[in-house]
């Protein structure tokens, strides 16, 4: 309770500072609301004179301004209406964008295990849709709460003016109302927590459904995610409802509360010794006011609602934010290594995770040389080239490039150092050059460019294409095949003349014809580097330098090709075996 309380000022006081850089647009529209709110009460004050004034004493004189007044008085009223209107708009477009921004590069630099724990629907939804209910609520709970809260006020001091013993009576229900709206801000709270964590799982469940189009259709699991879909639909739904229940209930029971009070007040006038000191014009202020109280007081109570579902989704937000970005340990700039490659008793398993995914694993790779890994899948190759580029810290072991821990090194300047063409291309929706090219910190010659596609046998199909190399691909390059998509990814690693390679499965997607051309390109990218190649194929590897045979985490064999087989073990009986289905 309490840091629930301490927690949501917190959440409270950050916001505000988003506001910070816009409060002369706030303050504006603050304004603007304030001044449409005292033209309403100043209309409902002058009921007074123009009924005592006008209608009882017949003052025509004064009857006749009243036209006048209430025209200047609208459009005075519009003109407030419309400065606060489009101020608050300003601001909280102003804020959602910044936020957005924000949270969108942040996430973008959380470490890779951050995003292993978290889905990618759940992400877009944070990006997207809360981020949308910061703004909606919060500017929609502020025109409430200034805007009413101002008329409120107004309406009471009117009533005051006319009348302090008639409008006593509020002090009375006051507490009673802030009872309720207290009981009623809890729920809501809870309830918009769940509501944004059922609509991350809508947005989950249609991403995979979206992503997954085609293994439903084959496999038939339309029925499945339909269930599924169903499950988190029906969620948002029963939250939203419950919502808009506990809204409508506490805003009857507020205006019931309420109209006690405007049946005491038209009780006491119908006193005598009351009676005396009324005029019509009072008591017709006093009863309109206590009627206008109604509306804005109703609307006092949904800006709880509103507030909270925008501080719980403010929240959700700051939780992403409060993520550790990739932790820089390393100060060392990496120029040009020369690519000598070292893992000393590696022991490791994903943070989060039990299994022990490598095992006391140690190996060395002299610079320009070429090691392979082979073994059963889910033996930790795929790891070992994650570990390189430091996706993931180690914490038993090390791993030296060119002699030197990598965690010294500044984690962008090794990367620099490391070219990767993995199973999995990711293409960016663009041309094919510009995906060549993607993440290259000086210009690209057309001439380099060509060169690189070319070697890549990329060239060979872009040729054919209707924009040749400009050609766009489409959303993670749908129109290329995975033999193309894998010549692209060796373009890139070509261009990008890095020192150290990783190739992962880099050829498991192609059919023998296209393996033996992208052989040829990949030929061209080992030369002159120090690389780790992981293959199922081993007619692909034989050349290697070292080969590596895993198991289970641990490294079971090492050796060059016929070092091994003279060996006669693992490695021995995998050849036998692919050498014979091979025939
Ligand atoms: P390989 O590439 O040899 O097929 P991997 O290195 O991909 O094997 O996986 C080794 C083991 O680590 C597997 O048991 C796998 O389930 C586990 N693993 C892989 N990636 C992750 C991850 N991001 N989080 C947790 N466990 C993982
Ligand atoms: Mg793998």
């Amino acid at each position: 309770m309490q840091t629930e309380q301490t927690t949501s000022s917190a959440v409270y006081r950050r916001l505000l500072s988003y506001l910070k850089p816009y409060r002369l647009g706030f303050v504006a529209a603050i304004i603007g609301m304030v001044g449409y709110s005292a033209v309403d009460a100043g209309f409902i004050a002058s009921v007074q004179p123009f009924i005592d004034r006008g209608i009882q004493e017949k003052d025509t004189e004064f009857l006749r301004l009243a036209p006048l007044v209430v025209i200047l008085m609208f459009i005075l009223r519009g003109i407030f209406h419309f400065t606060a209107t489009y101020c608050i708009s300003w601001v909280g477009n102003q804020i959602v964008k910044d936020m957005r921004q924000q949270l969108f590069s942040h996430m973008m630099r959380l470490p890779v295990s951050f995003h292993d724990k978290h889905s990618t629907g759940e992400l877009i939804s944070k990006i997207t849709y809360d981020s949308e209910q910061i703004k909606q609520s919060l500017t929609k709970a502020l025109i409430v709460l200034v805007r009413d809260g101002a008329l409120v006020l107004g309406l009471i001091g009117v009533m005051f003016w006319y009348s302090w013993q008639l409008s006593l009576i509020f002090f009375l229900i006051a507490p009673v109302i802030a009872v309720i709206v207290s009981f009623v801000s809890k729920r809501f709270r809870k309830l918009s927590h769940k509501i944004q964590h059922a609509m991350g799982g809508v947005t989950t469940a249609s991403e995979q459904m979206l992503n997954g189009h085609k293994v439903i259709l084959a496999f038939g699991g339309q029925a499945v995610e339909d269930a599924r879909f169903e499950e988190v639909n029906n969620q948002t739904r029963l939250q939203g409802v419950k919502m808009d229940a506990t809204s409508a209930i506490s805003s009857g029971v507020i205006q019931l509360i309420a109209s006690f009070a405007l049946a005491f007040v038209v009780f006491m006038a119908s006193q005598p010794e009351m009676l005396d000191t009324l005029t019509a014009g009072i008591f017709s202020a006093i009863v309109t006011s206590m009627v206008m109280l109604l509306k804005p007081l109703k609307q006092l109570t949904t800006v709880n609602s509103e507030f909270q579902r925008g501080l719980a989704a403010a929240a959700s937000i700051f939780r992403v934010m409060d993520e550790a970005a990739e932790r820089e340990t390393g100060t060392i700039e990496l120029q040009q290594a020369k690519g000598d490659i070292e893992f000393k008793h590696v022991t490791f398993n994903y943070p989060g995770h039990q299994q022990q995914v490598l095992d006391d694993v140690s190996f060395h790779v002299p610079a320009g040389k070429t090691v392979a890994l082979v073994g059963r899948s889910g033996s930790g190759k795929t790891t070992i080239s994650s570990l390189l580029p430091r996706f993931y810290e180690v914490e038993q072991g090390e791993i030296l490039v060119d002699g030197q821990n990598i965690q010294l090194y500044s984690r962008s300047s090794l990367r620099h150092q490391i070219a990767v063409v993995s199973q999995h291309v990711m293409l960016f929706n663009d041309s094919i050059a510009n995906n060549i090219c993607y993440g290259m910190a000086e210009p690209v010659s057309r001439e380099q460019l060509l060169a690189v596609a070319e070697q890549a046998h990329v060239l060979e199909f872009a040729k054919k294409m209707p924009e040749g190399l400009d050609t766009q691909i489409g959303e993670n390059g749908v129109s290329l095949s995975g033999g193309q998509r894998q010549r692209i990814a060796i373009a890139r690693a070509l261009l990008r003349q890095a020192p150290v390679l990783i190739l992962d499965e880099a050829t498991s997607a192609l059919d023998t014809e296209s393996e033996r051309k992208i052989q040829a390109a990949l030929d061209v990218l080992l030369k002159g580097r120090t690389s780790i190649v992981i293959a199922h194929r081993l007619s692909t590897i034989e050349n290697a330098d070292s080969i590596i045979v895993m198991d289970q985490g641990r490294i079971l064999e090492q050796g060059t090709h016929a070092e091994l087989l003279a060996r006669d073990g693992v490695y021995a009986s995998l050849h036998k075996l692919q050498f014979g289905s091979e025939k």
